[in-house]
């Protein structure tokens, strides 16, 4: 703990931390210590993890990174939370992160850019960004991320890290801030595959609190991780989106060299087509504004964090906190999901979206019934430039999610892995998908190909 702190403060204009636990982190660490003296410490004993600040820690402050929740403490943990400190994990701080969830560089946050510690003039993705410095930098050993279309597994690929996003409902959204509720889900930024497994493994599984939680059991991940492959896989990529001219060369040409080493060791990778590509960011960018709007309703100046200090009415005092409170990328996202839900345009925009999101799912299963897995670049450029999108060029950055929003829409498993470096030296990932549930699977070919 004290290696790390001392890091973290030497780092600290990389602006990684909303909140450091100092002296909790310390005191918890010589109660670890004599549970270990003792031989009764939990399987996380000693592991120093950090919390992206949408993830709820009993007594500590809670904000989304957004004024709209400035000084707000909450009242109870995240089961996830939970499950970490009843296995002795250390949590040492609060993370930065792009204004409730939204965003894929860190430079929405109200306490300012994040920087990528890799290059400290670019972005370390978003939302989760400055989780995955933190991880990258030797702030913790593991962070907690949410991830909604990418916020995971897009800075793993940016900071040389390993993001893993779950199966939509493997772990419970109890005390995870809410962006889309039908897309969030909890992940895992990790230096190494075998942490994010065991990690998973002790967070994921049935809650009371969630009821969209699966039921099912939780396999050990972190015993089957270093399993090689016991037969020869058949594994797909899409060829529109790998052969692309789109796609960074470096990018596309590091993708392709993994897809010949799985070729040389006998497994079957095969090039197919997914005529829905043009539909997944329309699709995701709908339905998640739509469900954002809804879930951001309840910050109303009233029940949490930020309240106005000027003498209005009622109706006053909602609009005057939110406007106050929130960013700019989080009114466009209310103002643009206000519009897809609104009476003249929801069948035009939502209703089509949700059948589209429907297709997309079940035509990617429908691959996935045939073969193990789909390969793919994580981002389709390594990380850019910090100040390089603003209101003019914002859809490109939009655009930049293209690969990651496909399993959050199917709600299937996907991970990132570090797939070498471009000849500045900047990180390129590599996203394995595979069907719903097949973490374990995908956990141990992620190990393998690592
Ligand atoms: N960049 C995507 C967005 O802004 C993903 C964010 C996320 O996964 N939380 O919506």
């Amino acid at each position: 703990v004290k290696g790390y702190l001392a890091r973290i403060e030497e780092k600290k204009h990389l602006n990684v931390w909303n909140e450091v636990y100092t002296e909790e982190a310390l005191q918890k660490a010589k109660e670890v210590d004599a549970k270990i003296a003792k031989g009764n410490a939990g399987r996380l004993a000693g592991m120093v993890v950090g919390l992206k600040d949408v993830i709820a820690y009993k007594d500590h402050g809670l904000q989304a990174s957004s004024n709209m929740l400035d000084g707000y403490v909450s009242p109870f943990s995240a089961t996830a939370t939970d499950r970490l400190l009843a296995e002795d994990a250390i949590i040492i701080g609060r993370q930065s992160c792009d204004e409730f969830a939204m965003g894929s560089s860190n430079e929405n946050s109200a306490f300012g850019v994040v920087k990528n510690n890799i290059d400290e003039t670019r972005v370390p993705g978003g939302s989760s960004g400055a989780s995955a410095v933190a991880v990258s930098d030797d702030h913790c050993l593991v962070s907690l991320g949410s991830d909604t279309g990418g916020s995971v597994r897009q800075p793993a690929a940016f900071t040389g890290t390993v993001g893993l996003k779950p199966t939509y409902s493997r772990i419970s959204r109890w005390g995870l801030i809410a962006y889309a509720s039908s897309f969030d889900t909890i992940g895992v930024i990790a230096n190494n595959v075998p942490d994010a497994s065991l990690v998973l493994e002790i967070i994921a599984g049935q809650d009371e609190n969630d009821a969209t939680v699966s039921q099912k059991e939780v396999p050990a991940y972190s015993k089957t991780v270093e399993e090689k492959p016991k037969e020869k896989l058949k594994i797909a990529y899409f060829k529109e989106t790998v052969e692309s001219e789109h796609l960074n060369k470096e990018i596309s040409k590091k993708t392709f060299d993994k897809i010949e080493a799985l070729r040389a060791e006998g497994h079957e990778v095969e090039g197919i087509e997914f005529p829905l590509l043009d539909y997944l960011l329309p699709t995701y960018y709908i339905l998640t504004t739509a469900e954002a709007s809804t879930n951001l309703e309840r910050f109303d100046g009233v029940r949490y964090g930020h309240r106005t200090k000027e003498n209005v009415d009622l109706e006053g005092l909602y609009k005057k906190s939110r406007s106050e409170g929130f960013g700019t990328e989080v009114k466009r996202r209310i103002m643009l999901g206000t519009f897809v839900l609104s009476a003249s345009y929801y069948d035009a925009y939502f209703s089509k979206a949700q059948k589209v999101r429907r297709m997309i799912k079940e035509s990617t299963e429908k691959i996935l019934s045939e073969y193990d897995f789909i390969l793919m670049p994580t981002t389709s450029t390594p990380s850019f430039e910090i100040g390089k999108y603003g209101e003019n060029n914002l859809l490109e950055l939009y655009l930049g999610d293209l690969y990651t929003v496909h399993a959050s829409l199917a709600g299937l498993p996907a991970i990132s892995i570090p797939n070498g470096e471009d000849k500045d030296g900047l990180t390129i990932g590599l996203q394995i998908m595979a069907n719903r549930f097949e973490e374990e699977k995908m956990l141990s070919f992620s190990q393998y190909v690592s």
